[in-house]
């Protein structure tokens, strides 16, 4: 029995979230649901879009499975999304991105992970609005330390990349590779450009590469690498990089392999894991039982795998590798086009992964049956 925290989210969130719980329990592992709300509808119970018995929900549990959520705009928080994976230090954001066959794309393989450092770089929020005392200050401290100009009028966003957050996601990356049989990691950085950041990054890359004999280890510049993934994707294997790239970057692998309904993720960290799909709320489908869930299932594979329950998570993944070869029961986004009146629901196409499953076991006693 795993008790896990369950955070069905807003927008599209709950219909998504309540497919994966549903093919989750059909792999006949028992979990605990700890059920949580968060988001803009939780702001006049509790003054805050993410009170604080969520955060300790998810480090009593250690792990969560998580639904988009609607980043609510003027409440002085940027994004509840980047607030929960900060309080908990989830410093690597995991984005597989896999193309399975019967997925219209333009390639033959994909088969990627992306690994985003999660807590520093550009995305900290440390940033100063454009005409105010405190950004006045900044111009001119940074005008006297730098002697470079910066113009009056700009705003300021701080990009600071660290030794320690550097050396914890390249090391979780040759790491992952390792437990996971990849090859080769790449790391990825504008540190041409960006010397006393990017190029600290990739000084400690290679530094922690030393550590791997056994994997191969790159660089590539974060443009050349966005023409080569389009190019020829099948050339890359584990991708690590600070946040904003990532972001970036995970969005066009999601795009290789047939778009954001199929891209699921993770934000780990030493004490606490929470799995979430790469897409947003997509407020325009919510409620309406269009949304493919695949990218949460998918997420919940990840989620099996952390929790060491292979064979539950290969079960998972068989039966959606295979209705989405099969590309009957699939939500619209998988078929040929948008509106094609035999695209199936969210509800309808997790039914078709739950039977798929109940299949490939049936088949499986057979076959071991067989044996005996
Ligand atoms: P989005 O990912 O919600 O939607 C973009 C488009 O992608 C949708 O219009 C839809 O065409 C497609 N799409 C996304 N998920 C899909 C699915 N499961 N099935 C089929 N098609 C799907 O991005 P957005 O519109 O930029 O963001 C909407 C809200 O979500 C914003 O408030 C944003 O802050 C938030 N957001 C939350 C998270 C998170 O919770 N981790 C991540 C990204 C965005």
């Amino acid at each position: 029995m795993y008790r896990i925290t369950l955070i069905p989210g807003d927008g599209i969130g709950p219909e998504v979230v309540d497919a994966a719980r549903r093919v989750l329990e059909a792999t006949g592992i028992l979990f605990e649901w700890d059920v949580q709300e968060v988001g803009e509808a939780v702001i006049p119970k509790y003054g805050t879009p993410i009170p604080d018995h969520v955060i300790e929900s998810i480090r009593r549990n250690k792990v969560a499975l998580k639904g988009p959520i609607t980043t609510p705009v003027g409440y002085g928080f940027r994004s509840v999304n980047v607030a929960i994976r900060k309080a908990l230090d989830l410093y690597a954001n995991l984005r597989p991105a896999k193309l399975y066959p019967g997925v219209r794309s333009r390639y033959d393989r994909v088969d990627l992970i992306v690994v985003r450092e999660n807590t520093e770089d550009l995305y900290a929020g440390v940033e100063f609005e454009a005409g105010t005392e405190e950004c006045r200050k900044v111009i001119n401290l940074i005008r006297e330390l730098s002697g470079q100009p910066i113009r009056e009028d700009s705003g300021i966003s701080i990009k600071a990349v660290s030794v320690t957050g550097s050396r914890r996601i390249v090391r979780w990356a040759f790491e992952y590779a390792r437990k996971n049989g990849r090859k080769k990691v790449t790391a990825v950085h504008k540190a041409n450009i960006m010397k006393f950041t990017d190029g600290l990054f990739l000084r400690v890359a290679r530094e922690v590469a030393q550590e791997y004999p056994d994997i191969e280890f790159d660089d590539r510049i974060v443009d050349n690498l966005s023409m080569q993934l389009v190019q020829r994707p099948e050339e890359y294997d584990v991708l690590v990089m600070p946040n904003l790239y990532g972001d970036i970057i995970s969005d066009l692998c999601a795009g290789l392999i047939g778009g954001l309904g199929i891209a699921p993720g993770a934000n780990i960290g030493d004490e606490a894991a929470v799995f979430e799909p790469v897409h947003g709320s997509a407020p325009r489908y919510a409620g309406q039982n269009k949304a493919n869930p695949t990218a949460t299932i998918l997420s919940g594979v990840l989620m099996l795998r952390h929790l060491g329950e292979t064979d539950a998570a290969d079960l998972v993944e068989r039966a959606v590798a295979e209705v989405i070869r099969e590309g009957k029961y699939v939500t619209y986004d998988l078929k040929p086009t948008r509106d094609d009146p035999t695209a199936v629901g969210t509800r309808e196409m997790a039914d078709a992964i739950i039977s798929k499953m109940q299949e490939l076991r049936r088949a499986a006693e057979v076959a071991a049956g067989r044996a005996g």
